[in-house]
Formats: structure tokens, sequence, C-alpha cells
């Protein structure tokens, strides 16, 4: 499945231009879209589930226009919203069986069968006759990804799927989110968390304030900030200096001071080593440096 976009501009009533001709192109498996708040994430999820009608641009799936055939598109697609709520007294199975028949699932015999299969894949079966408001935060964002499931979506949505989870949580939703994308459907995965980034994403886009700042494969996100990470052991007085000049990252105290890491564009004028960058150096590198300069994939 593959998905174009193409000149997309969000300009909200009240002024706020919150996508700037954004043009992306990605097809099956997962595809993460990072950014801080404020970024358009949610905006450009809304665009995608046909929620919202963008100002400008549009959207292909296989080429065919979403704005234009969105009952179709409607049918392919699972979403997961950011404010994925329920006020419901419903058992947490009754709860999915209820999605499925909204999601067009008929016969009540299939219907349950597939709501145990998902509850099971999303680790909720020992849990199915609680009451679905009863769960756990965590619980209930897997139940959400239920929902999103149900009725075999081709693309699925999920935006800030892992915020406000802890840590084990947040690393059951990723592993649902990879097996996922092993199947033959476009995941599409919005966060501004950097670690929910993956190897397992193929593809990914990096947003702030409404611009595409860049989009490729997450190696060739770290592999532009190489060269631009420099490690550092600095004395307290040193420490000082370095932080208002540069961006450092990371503090670690040692027997003389601090070492710490920075990014830099050009190496500091204090010795240093250059060392091999993560994602969350190249994700500062972007957001802080090359933002002001150039953009490229
Ligand atoms: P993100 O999901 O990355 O946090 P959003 O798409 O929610 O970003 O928001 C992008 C920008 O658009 C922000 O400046 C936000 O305040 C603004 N915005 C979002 N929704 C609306 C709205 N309904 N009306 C006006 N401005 C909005």
């Amino acid at each position: 499945m593959k998905i174009e976009i193409q000149g997309l501009n969000q300009i909200y009533p009240n002024g706020n231009h919150a996508l700037k001709n954004i043009n992306l192109e990605f097809g099956t498996g997962m595809f993460g879209l990072l950014g801080p708040n404020g970024a358009g994430k949610s905006s450009l999820m809304r665009i995608l589930v046909t929620l919202m009608k963008p100002t400008s641009g549009v959207v292909l799936v296989d080429g065919k226009d979403i704005q234009k055939n969105r009952k179709e598109i409607r049918a392919l697609l699972g979403y997961l919203p950011q404010d994925f709520r329920f006020f419901t007294s419903l058992k947490t199975w009754e709860f999915l069986d209820y999605s499925g028949s909204l999601a067009g699932l008929k016969n009540r015999k299939e219907r349950i069968k597939e709501v145990d299969r998902l509850l099971d894949q999303v680790g909720l079966l020992e849990v199915r006759d609680r009451q679905a408001n009863r769960l756990s935060g965590g619980m209930k964002r897997r139940l959400g990804i239920a929902q999103a499931l149900i009725g075999n979506p081709k693309i699925i949505v999920v935006d800030e799927p892992t915020t406000g989870l802890d840590p084990d949580e947040r690393i059951r939703f990723r592993n649902i989110l990879s097996q996922l994308s092993q199947h033959d459907v476009t995941i599409i995965l919005s966060t501004h968390i950097v670690g929910d980034i993956s190897s397992t994403c193929q593809g990914m886009a990096l947003l702030n304030r409404g611009e595409l700042v860049f989009s490729g494969s997450p190696e060739n996100l770290v592999k532009h900030a190489d060269g631009h990470v420099f490690k550092l052991t600095l004395s307290p007085y040193d420490y000082e200096r370095v932080k208002e000049y540069y961006n450092i990252i990371s503090t670690i105290p040692v027997e003389t001071g601090w070492e710490v890491q920075i990014v830099s564009d050009n190496p500091p004028e204090f010795s240093s080593t250059n060392i091999i960058p993560n994602i969350e150096h190249a994700y500062v590198y972007f957001m802080e440096h090359k933002l002001h300069t150039e953009i490229s994939d």
C-alpha cells in the first residue's frame, strides 16, 4: 500500500499554520512520525484518517485521493487517536465486540472469535471480563490498539500511543506494533518520544513547527549527525563555559569534573573526541542545528 502526501497545508481558522507544504511517500511496514509537541503530528494524522480536510494538498492511497474516496479509505483504516478514552461500564470483551459491530463485523460468532484473537494479541485475554474502564492506563491503550485492529485494517494510524505509559508498558506497546508491522499492513506511528522510533521503522519523518525537517530511514537520520557529536571531559569552570555555547545532551560526573556529550556543527574549542551518534543525538542535531542551516535527506 503506497501513501503519497503532496503539498499538504493545514491552516486553522485562527490562523495557526499547523502543516507547511508537507511532501512524503511511504509504503507497507512501519512509518514513524517524530516531532515535539505542536509540530503538527496530530493534524497530519487527522487528515490521514479523513477526519479533517486539509487547507490544500492531497493524500493518495495507492493513487486514490482520500478526500474523494472517503468511504473506501475508511474501510481500510484503523485509528487509535491521541485522546482515546471511553466511558463505559462494558466489559473489556464487550467493548471490543461493540467496536467490531461498528466496524461492520455482522456475524456474531465470528466477531467474538475475532475479539478473543485480538485480546490475546494485545495481552488482555485474562482480563476480558473486567470492566473496561477499570483497566490500567497501559491496558486501556492496548485495548485502544485492539479496537483499531478490528476489521483487519490495511492502514493503522496510532497517534502518540506511548505517552504517559510506564517503561514496561511502553516496551510492550512497541513490541505489539513491531509484530504487527511484519504483516502486510502500513502502520503510521506518531510520537514525540525518540525511543519509540526504532529500526522497526522502515521510514520516518521529523516534523517541527509544521515543517518537514527530515524524511528517510532512521539509519539515514543518524548518519546525518555523524561527525557532529563530541565527548569532552571538563573541569567545573570549563563546564560553565561549554554550557553557555554548546548544546549539552548528557552529563556524567567524573573525578576531575564532568564528562559531557555535545552536539555541534563544528568541533568544539576544547579537547574532545568524536563519538558515534545514536538516534537521540541525531534528533537533537536536527532540531537544534540542521534546522537553522540546510535541510536535506
Ligand atoms: P502535535 O500533534 O505535533 O502536538 P498538533 O497537530 O496538535 O501538533 O498541533 C500543531 C499546531 O496546530 C499547534 O500550534 C496547535 O496549537 C495548532 N492546533 C491544533 N489543533 C488546532 C485547532 N483545532 N485550532 C487551532 N489550532 C490548532
